[in-house]
């Protein structure tokens, strides 16, 4: 029960990864708000031992990210742990972009990110703390053929995640980011299947991803285990080349 009674936002938690960490973070004891955009989603998440809150919106709306926010505060007194999963990835290749790829990328990955780290870490400042954990990707430093967009999003979710442990650190907050490789999940899925069949053969371990994977690291950075950890971009990618 490592996060006993810990209040945690999870977005994204509705499939893939953000539902293996909401499911892990709720086995541990968490006291669980789960976010996603469709309506019943969240239904066969466990309710226990920790609890379990569904929270239907979309992470791009500036007003039900207040409401979120504020139904927290309301309830709880209290966030320990954000979790900033939610994401999409849309590819193109260059001299194709169209703008409003960018802006729907962005919009999600980056702009709400940066939002929800604003709003997260006014509650955790009135509590002495807290974590604050960004899902950036293996291609966010490496780049990647055919996702310029979503590479340079995740590049900005390292950059942001560093700045915001820089600043936050003297209020207790810590932030950190995990990069997952190549995870099976619905969006790798979405990967035409030579590609996944390249890369798989490129991962040193052997095997591409689970979304346990990278819970147990996120395990890791919500609980005490990580008190000392801060500003760090963590790989969970099997040794990827
Ligand atoms: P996924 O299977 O596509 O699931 C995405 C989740 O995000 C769903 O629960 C979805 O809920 C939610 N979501 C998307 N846009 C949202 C929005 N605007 N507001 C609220 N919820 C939203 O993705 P995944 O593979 O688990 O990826 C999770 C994170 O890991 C993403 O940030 C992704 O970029 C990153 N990542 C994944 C991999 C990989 O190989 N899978 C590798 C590196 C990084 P709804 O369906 O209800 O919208």
């Amino acid at each position: 029960m490592l996060l006993k009674d810990k209040v945690i936002l999870v977005t994204g938690a509705s499939r893939g990864i953000g539902k293996a960490i909401a499911e892990k973070f709720v086995n541990e004891g968490g006291i669980v708000y789960a976010n996603a955009r469709s309506e019943g989603s969240l239904d066969n998440l466990p309710a226990g031992p920790g609890r379990l809150f569904p929270l239907y919106f979309d992470i791009r709306d500036a007003a039900a990210r207040k409401e979120v926010f504020a139904r927290i505060h309301k309830e709880r007194k209290k966030l320990d742990v954000l979790v900033n999963n939610a994401g999409v990835m849309k590819d193109a290749l260059i001299g194709m972009i169209p703008r409003n790829i960018v802006d729907e990328v962005f919009e999600a990955n980056v702009f709400a990110m940066i939002e929800l780290v604003q709003l997260a870490a006014r509650i955790m400042k009135r509590n002495n703390g807290g974590s604050i954990i960004n899902i950036s990707s293996i291609v966010g430093a490496r780049g990647a053929a055919g996702q310029l967009v979503y590479s340079a999003s995740k590049g900005a979710v390292v950059a942001l995640t560093k700045s915001a442990a820089k600043e936050l650190g003297s209020a207790g907050i810590r932030v950190n980011a995990i990069a997952p490789g190549y995870i099976d999940t619905d969006m790798y899925r979405s990967v035409p299947e030579d590609r996944r069949k390249r890369v798989e053969q490129s991962v040193s371990l052997g095997r591409i991803g689970k979304p346990e994977d990278v819970a147990n690291v996120a395990l890791f950075l919500a609980s005490s285990l990580s008190e000392y950890v801060s500003s760090q971009i963590i790989g969970v990618d099997g040794a990827a080349n």
